[in-house]
C-alpha cells in the first residue's frame, strides 16, 4: 500500500524566484514541528525567471517537495486548480508564494480541521499598506456580491485556506474556464470557519494586480454567480417605458390645450442620446455573458502540464497522477 501525505500544501507561483526558498524553509519548519506527513506542491505557472530551477533545486534537496510545471502562464486561478488536481493529501492548504500569508497559521488550521471543519479560511484583520481607494472598492464589491448572488463570499478572505478532501473533490468537479475562486470556494459550502490574521506585505517581487485586472476580477465574480445584470436590463427597460408613457400623456395634453409650437429639439436630443447610451450598455452586458458562454462551449482543458514530479518522501508519496484537467 502506498502512503499518502496527510497535508498537501499547494503553492501557485509566477516569477517568485526570490521568495521560494524562504517559503520552503518556513513551511518545512512549521510542518516538521506538527508531526504530520506532508508534501509541498509547487506549481510553476509559466514563470519567465528562474522559478522552475529554484523549484527543482528545492525538490532535489527535500523529498517533501513536489512540482507541477504548467506548459505556459495560465493565471493564478488555474494554477491553483492544477495544484488541487495533483495534491494527494487528506487536507489541502493553498498558500501564496510571496509569504503574505504566514505559514505559521497552518497548525491552527490543522487543529480546526481535526475538530471537523471542512474549510478553514484565513481572514485578514487589517488591510495594511493598501490605499483608501483599494479598500473602498473592495468593500463595495463584497457588498454588491452579497446583495446580488446567493453564495456568501466571506469578506477580506484570499485563497489562503485549508480544505478537506471532500471539499477538494467538490471543487475539482467545477471545470469552468472563468474561475472566480473566491466564489467557487463559497459555492461548495460544507462546514467552514475563519481564523483571523494580519496580512504582511509581500516578502519579495511585485504584485501582478492593477485596477484594470481587479475590475475584470469583479466582473468575473458577478457574471459567474448571478444573472442579476441581465434582469437589471429588463427592469431598466420597464422603467424607461413607464416614464416614456407618462411623458407621452403630458405631451398629448399640452398639445391639446396649447397647440404645438414645434419646440423641444434639446429635449428630443437628450432623450435620444440617453436611450442610445442605455441600449448600448445593456447590449454590452449581454455581450459579457455571451462571451463567457462562448468560452465555456469550446470545452478546452483548463491547463496543460509540462511535467509533474511527485514528492518522494517515505511518508509522502502521492498515489494519484493526473495528466491534466
Ligand atoms: N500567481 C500565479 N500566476 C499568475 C499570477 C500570480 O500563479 O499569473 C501567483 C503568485 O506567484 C502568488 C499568488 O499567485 O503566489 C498571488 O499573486 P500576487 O501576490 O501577485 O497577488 P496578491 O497577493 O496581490 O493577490
Ligand atoms: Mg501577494
Amino acid at each position: 500500500m502506498q502512503a499518502v501525505p496527510t497535508i498537501s500544501i499547494v503553492v501557485p507561483a509566477y516569477n517568485e524566484q526570490e521568495g521560494l526558498a524562504e517559503l520552503h524553509a518556513r513551511v518545512a519548519a512549521v510542518m516538521n514541528a506538527t508531526g504530520e506527513s506532508w508534501e509541498l506542491l509547487l506549481v510553476n505557472d509559466g514563470s519567465t525567471d528562474a522559478t522552475l530551477a529554484c523549484m527543482e533545486a528545492l525538490r532535489a534537496a527535500d523529498p517533501h517537495v513536489a512540482l507541477v510545471n504548467l506548459s505556459r502562464n495560465f493565471g493564478k486561478e488555474i494554477a491553483t486548480t492544477a495544484g488541487l488536481d495533483h495534491a494527494a493529501g487528506a487536507a489541502v492548504i493553498v498558500i501564496d508564494a510571496d509569504l503574505q500569508d504566514p505559514p505559521e497559521l497552518i497548525p491552527q488550521m490543522i487543529a480546526l480541521w481535526r475538530q471537523g471543519f471542512d474549510t478553514v479560511y484565513a481572514q485578514r484583520r487589517r488591510r495594511e499598506g493598501e490605499t483608501w481607494m483599494k479598500k473602498t472598492t473592495a468593500r463595495l464589491f463584497y457588498r454588491l456580491m452579497e446583495g446580488v448572488s446567493r453564495v456568501r463570499v466571506p469578506r477580506d478572505t484570499g485563497d489562503f485556506r485549508l480544505m478537506s478532501r471532500r471539499v477538494v473533490e467538490a471543487l475539482r468537479l467545477l471545470r469552468e474556464q472563468h474561475r472566480f475562486m473566491k466564489g467557487l470556494f463559497a459555492w461548495v459550502g460544507y462546514p467552514s470557519t475563519p481564523i483571523v490574521y494580519d496580512r504582511a506585505p509581500r516578502f519579495a517581487g511585485t504584485t501582478k494586480w492593477n485596477y484594470w485586472k481587479l475590475w475584470n476580477l469583479a466582473l468575473e465574480g458577478i457574471t459567474s454567480f448571478t444573472v442579476m445584470p441581465l434582469k437589471l436590463a429588463t427592469y431598466l427597460g420597464l422603467a424607461f417605458a413607464v416614464v416614456a408613457a407618462i411623458y407621452m400623456c403630458v405631451i398629448v395634453v399640452k398639445t391639446l390645450l396649447w397647440g404645438n409650437p414645434v419646440a423641444g429639439y434639446p429635449s428630443l436630443m437628450a432623450v435620444v442620446l440617453f436611450l442610445g447610451g442605455a441600449q448600448l450598455m445593456t447590449l454590452g452586458v449581454i455581450g459579457e455573458y455571451l462571451g463567457r458562454v462562448f468560452n465555456e462551449t469550446k470545452g478546452r482543458p483548463l491547463y496543460l502540464v509540462e511535467r509533474h514530479c511527485p514528492s518522494t518522501a517515505e511518508d509522502a508519496a502521492p498515489v494519484r497522477l493526473l495528466a491534466n484537467g
